[in-house]
């Protein structure tokens, strides 16, 4: 499907400045009507506007026209099983998303010239990433022995006691909506750090969102991904167990067991901003939280500043450079 708009027949947009579809060519809003196309998997690769061809990947759930621009949706891949319950529309737009990443690394001195241009700035793309989002109740028994040393000098003895407790806890915690994304081609650490998402703003899934956008369809089933998400969930609830029991010199875990009860998994698009800079034959991508602006990726440093500062200011050099790998 496309989305044109009935005034001047543009390919209308979502705008998550104006938080509605908007045609940038004649700026008239709701004036949108979609455009269905006969789709069969064969011709996914050809644009109905223009007839080109598009670059389209297995998951490739939207995309934009490399020739005419327009963006495409394709509904088998948003329809039915792909279909996602949830979308959380980009609240952050292109030029905000560009101007966070211009503050945030204004200061790296030995970035290279152009990695701030607007040029390579303007390259910045929006995608909606597939993640699942799972419920789980979760019930844990624990026992440990905790122990508590006192020591104290009497006459010629130093006298040290200790007393040994017996921890034991059954807490329960329901954890709601924990992401996993369900992107091969995105590198989980990073989508790891792209969070917290605020989803009290998470909209029923419809296609109009999408429209503006590159968004990819769920790789693999939610089944798929439970391991990852379980061991995130019992890492949340050891130091939420930590927290429970205080005062003890040393604690001892006897043993711990956490059972899980309720699990479901709803299918969600979340925006993230990604900004692809090649730099010395060598991808350094940066990704962008499309909601909250949070910000993960490596500055490339360029060798030729750093060779024209070397030998005057070494010193200051090493403790900056070392600055720059480490701050993310
Ligand atoms: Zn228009
Ligand atoms: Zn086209």
């Amino acid at each position: 499907m496309i989305f044109k708009c009935k005034n001047c027949s543009g390919n209308v947009i979502y705008s998550p400045e104006k938080k509605k579809m908007v045609c940038p060519f004649c700026d008239s809003e709701e004036s949108q009507e979609r455009k269905e196309y006969p789709e069969h998997e064969k011709d996914l690769t050809l644009c109905p506007n223009c007839g080109g061809q598009i670059p389209v990947e297995v998951h490739t759930a939207a995309s934009q026209c490399p020739y005419c621009d327009n963006y495409l949706i394709f509904n088998s891949r948003v329809e039915g099983e792909n279909q996602p319950q949830y979308v959380l529309p980009f609240q952050l737009g292109k030029e905000e998303c560009k101007g966070k990443i211009r503050q945030k690394f204004k200061k790296c001195v030995f970035a290279p010239t152009d990695f701030l241009s607007e040029a390579r700035l303007n390259t910045i793309q929006g995608d909606y990433v597939p993640f699942w989002l799972y419920d789980y109740d979760t019930v844990t028994d624990f026992w440990a022995e905790g122990r508590k040393v006192r020591s104290w000098v009497s006459g010629n003895y130093r006298y040290t006691e200790t007393s040994y407790y017996q921890i034991h806890r059954n807490m329960s915690l329901d954890f709601r909506k924990v992401p996993a994304d369900a992107s091969t081609a995105m590198p989980d650490d990073v989508m790891d750090l792209m969070e917290p998402y605020d989803y009290s703003v998470l909209q029923e899934y419809k296609p109009d969102y999408l429209s503006g956008f590159m968004a990819e369809k769920y790789n693999l089933p939610a089944i798929q991904y439970i391991d990852r998400v379980k061991h995130k969930v019992q890492s949340d609830v050891d130091s939420y167990m930590r927290g429970t029991y205080s005062g003890y010199q040393s604690v001892s875990p006897i043993s711990s067991k956490t059972d899980y009860h309720n699990e479901a998994a709803k299918y969600a698009l979340l925006p993230v901003w990604v900004y692809h800079y090649e730099y010395g034959g060598k991808e350094y991508p940066f990704y962008v939280n499309g909601q909250t602006g949070k910000i993960v990726g490596n500055v490339p440093v360029s060798k030729s500043k750093v060779l024209s500062y070397a030998g005057t200011l070494w010193l200051s050099l090493t403790a900056i450079l070392l600055l720059l790998v480490f701050a993310f």
